[in-house]
Formats: C-alpha cells, sequence, structure tokens
C-alpha cells in the first residue's frame, strides 16, 4: 500500500494553532514537558537539531574574535540587586536557592537568569587597560526564568542558549559590535541555516532588555500570523559597568568605564521553526538544517528491495548527504512514510520492487512536495539540487507570508484589526507613540520593534520617519 493514511495526524492547523503545534513537538518526538512545570526533556530528535543549530551558530561567533567560556549557574543574590534595572526586571523570574547541604545559606544564591553580573564581577579584574579590550566572551549554558505562561521551546523556566559578553573601549565599538551580532551573526544563521524570514529592529523603550541602552531584535511571522522574538543584541551601555566598577585605564593615562553588550538566542529557536515551515502533515526541515536529509525507504521486506536501500543509502552517503536508510519492514510502509513527513525530513527516496524492475525510485520532496519517480543512477547528482531548492523555497515561502499578510495602516485601530485578522501592521511611530504603544498592548497587540523606512535599524526611538511593527506575539 503505497497511499499515505488519510486520517489527519495533527489537528490541522486552521483549526487550532497552538494545539498543532503541540501535537507536533510531540508527534516529531522533539520535547516532552518535564515533571516541574515549565521544564522540558529535549528528545535526541529535537536536540539533534540544538546540536546543529550551535555548530553553525558557533562558527559564525568565533568569527567575530569571541572566545567561548564558562560561568557558574549559582550567582549570590546580592549580585542581583546592584544595577537597579536588571533586578527589578528580573526579580519575577528568579529562581532562588536558600538552602545547600541540608542547612539554610547565609547568603542566598540565585539560578542564573543570565549572567550579566557574574561576567561583569570577573570582567572588572581581567580588564586593565586598553589593551585589554575589546574582551568577547560567549557561553553555552542553561538558564532560569520562572516563567507563568510556559509553552514547549518557546518559553520554558529553564533554556538552553548562548549568552555573548562585550567590553569594549567606546559606545561606538559597543554599538556596532551589538549591531553586527544582530545583523550579520543572528540574521545571516537563521536566514541562511534556517531559512527563516524576519525583520530586524529596535525595542522600544518599554520592550527593552532589563538595564540595556538598546535592544535590537529579529521577529518572524508564523504560521498564523503572530510574531515571535527570534533573538535579542542589546547595548547595555555603561550601566552594568558602573555598577561592578568594571574599568580600563586608557591611552593617555585615565581610568575610564567600559561599554558593553551582550546577547542571546536559545532553544526558542526551534519552536519558531516548527510555527514558520510546518505544515498540517508536521514538521519542515531547512535540508542545511536537517540532521537527516534524505531517507532512503524499502517499501516491502523484500531481500532485493533491502539490498538496493542499503546500497543506495551508502551512496548517497559517499555524496555528501546525511542519510538515513528505513529498512524497519515490520513496521507497514504507510506508517513510517507518515512519520517521517511529521518529523520533517526534506526527501524520501521509496525503493519497492517495482521500482527495482524499472530501474528507479520514487523521489518524495517535502518542500514543496510531490513526487516523482527517478533513475536510480542519478539520485546521487540530483539530490544536493534538490535539497537546496527546498532550503530556498522555504525561505521564499516564509518571506512571501510576512509580505502578503503585512499592512501599511494609520491608525492603531486599523493596527488592531490587522493583527486580530492574523497579520501584521506597520504605522508611523509617531502616530503611535509610549502612550499609544501601551494602549494597544492593553488590547493584546504589541508593538514589536521599530524600522526606518527603507527597513534599516533606526538608531533612536523617535528618530524621524520610525516605522512600528505591530502584531499579536508569542
Ligand atoms: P533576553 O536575555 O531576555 O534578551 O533573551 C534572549 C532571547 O531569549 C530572547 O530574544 C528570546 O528569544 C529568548 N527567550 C526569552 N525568554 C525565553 C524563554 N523563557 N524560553 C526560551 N527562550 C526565551
Amino acid at each position: 500500500m503505497r497511499a499515505m493514511a488519510k486520517a489527519p495526524v495533527l489537528t490541522p492547523r486552521a483549526d487550532d494553532f497552538p494545539r498543532w503545534y503541540q501535537d507536533l513537538i510531540t508527534k516529531a518526538e522533539l520535547a516532552d514537558n518535564g515533571p516541574v512545570r515549565g521544564t522540558m526533556v529535549i528528545r535526541p530528535y529535537g536536540y539533534g537539531l540544538w546540536e546543529r543549530m550551535q555548530r553553525d551558530m558557533d562558527a559564525r561567533i568565533k568569527e567575530t574574535g569571541t572566545q567561548n567560556a564558562y560561568f557558574p549557574l549559582l550567582i549570590p543574590q546580592s549580585y542581583l540587586t546592584r544595577e537597579a534595572e536588571h533586578v527589578e526586571g528580573f526579580a519575577p523570574e528568579l529562581a532562588v536557592v536558600t538552602h545547600g547541604g541540608g542547612k539554610e545559606l547565609e547568603e542566598p544564591v540565585v539560578v542564573r537568569p543570565t549572567s550579566e553580573t557574574i561576567v561583569n564581577e570577573y570582567f572588572a579584574k581581567w580588564v586593565q587597560s586598553y589593551r585589554d579590550l575589546p574582551l568577547l566572551i560567549n557561553q553555552w549554558a542553561n538558564v532560569v526564568r520562572w516563567e507563568l505562561r510556559p509553552r514547549l521551546f518557546l518559553r520554558t523556566s529553564e533554556f538552553l542558549w548562548q549568552e555573548g559578553h562585550t567590553a569594549h573601549a567606546t559606545y561606538e565599538e559597543a554599538r556596532d559590535f551589538a549591531a553586527r551580532i544582530h545583523r550579520h551573526v543572528y540574521g545571516d544563521f537563521m536566514r541562511e541555516f534556517l531559512a527563516m524570514d524576519f525583520v530586524l529592529g529596535r525595542k522600544t523603550a518599554s520592550e527593552r532588555f532589563a538595564g540595556a541602552i538598546n535592544t535590537l531584535t529579529l521577529e518572524g511571522m508564523m504560521g498564523d500570523g503572530k510574531a515571535l522574538q527570534l533573538g535579542t543584541s542589546h547595548e547595555l551601555g555603561q550601566n552594568f559597568a558602573k555598577a561592578f566598577g568594571t574599568r580600563y585605564l586608557s591611552k593617555d593615562g585615565r581610568q575610564e568605564l567600559v561599554w558593553q553588550t551582550s546577547w542571546g538566542a536559545t532553544t526558542r529557536m526551534i519552536g519558531a521553526l516548527v510555527m514558520m515551515h510546518g505544515d498540517d502533515n508536521g514538521l519542515r526541515l531547512p535540508p542545511r538544517l536537517a540532521t537527516v536529509q534524505v531517507v532512503v525507504l524499502a517499501v516491502k521486506d523484500d531481500e532485493a528491495v533491502l539490498a538496493k536501500v542499503r546500497e543506495v543509502g551508502e551512496r548517497l552517503t559517499a555524496a555528501g548527504v546525511r542519510v538515513q536508510v528505513d529498512d524497519r519492514t515490520e513496521t507497514p510502509f504507510g506508517r513510517r512514510a507518515v512519520d517521517w513527513e511529521l518529523k520533517g525530513v526534506p526527501v524520501r527516496v521509496e525503493i519497492g520492487p517495482r521500482d527495482l524492475e524499472n530501474g528507479t525510485a520514487m523521489l518524495v520532496r517535502r518542500i514543496p512536495g510531490g513526487k516523482q519517480p527517478v533513475a536510480l543512477d542519478a539520485l546521487a547528482t540530483l539530490l544536493p539540487t534538490v535539497l537546496e531548492e527546498g532550503q530556498e523555497l522555504l525561505l521564499t515561502q516564509a518571506r512571501a507570508r510576512r509580505e502578503s499578510r503585512t499592512s501599511d495602516v494609520t491608525s492603531a485601530d486599523e493596527a488592531i484589526e490587522a493583527a486580530a485578522a492574523g497579520g501584521w501592521a506597520r504605522l508611523p511611530w509617531s502616530a503611535l507613540g509610549p502612550a499609544g504603544e501601551a494602549e494597544l498592548a492593553e488590547r493584546g497587540v504589541t508593538v514589536r520593534c521599530l524600522v526606518a523606512q527603507d527597513g534599516a535599524v533606526p538608531d533612536a526611538d523617535d528618530a524621524p520617519g520610525n516605522v512600528a511593527v505591530v502584531a499579536r506575539a508569542y
């Protein structure tokens, strides 16, 4: 039986998008809920995606001259309180350890929600003179923020991320570095590797990171038209430097405070990937990311077929494709095909006895969908192109969706209408301002970011011509 099962495997997106998301995460074996509310068990298939993301992003981070290091999970509570805005912002989300080794601790310690404070404690020791700058550090770690409305991958109480922390001699250098991470580390990574489409913008003052002077964001449109913040890069100014005494001796012999940045991208990107590229049949993985790019399936338990799928698997592996051979013929073929579809594997090569007679295989593309018979001998040369086409198409589709669902409006009411209809609105920031922004927020719609008219990232909230990108958000 070659026909696919007809009953929907997932709740259709149009019926209930959040339910579809939850179904997909479970059925594609990406993650499970942990026993403590808000925590998550990342299953091997999901973790494999994270590992591939880490590897690509890590290389891009290192290209900027940044080095990896590791700071402790536990931070003295007193550190958090040193930067007033920082503690105010994070206090409601902190997990605090009061007991250790069976005794009450003299000073409680917090489980890091982010590491600016402890990093600065050490930067203050490591930075002496201008020769020690810039200091460019990244860590791959877990952090804990006690989230009240958790969602697998999108908002968990413990999540995995990288957090970059840098110190520079001047305001301009720090500003340019934060912008470089925003556009060329996060932006290029998400577009080139994850085939994601997004808007690069500046957060308004009310949405800034606690303790930052500027927050740069990447905002993606999900399949239901809502927005999701995909990553952020902050200019911290001298706020943490002041709080921790992070100073350097300048060329002309003066003690100066450093200028800093911090930036983070998390396991939320996996949730974003699902919601941006997924369809009613499951995940659709960008081929560059996919742990398995091509699965070669034996349609039937037949010796010649099994020998052929293994041989094709080896040939494709030798051609540089990440292949998995599926010869589990004790499971019905239809079930296995549905399962690979759910898992978003970009291409299936299906081989049965009739294909063997013809010297062909059935090539099934997850992106854009559809199947065609292909000569067995042609597979190895054809597949790299098919995979690259899939990669490009995902990006094109995501971009087309955002463009078609974004409308230019002139008033807050129209913006709310557009958001309610499952889209984004763009309106002049001068028509809204912080007061209008607060009113929108009360109606469940937020200013995702500010962009300049030509799409560039503005360098001030009230720069003339700024456009507010407004949407409902996750
Ligand atoms: P922040 O340090 O607050 O700027 O956060 C860095 C990035 O982490 C944000 O851009 C979000 O995309 C992501 N993020 C924030 N909170 C969570 C969470 N609870 N779970 C997963 N990702 C998160």
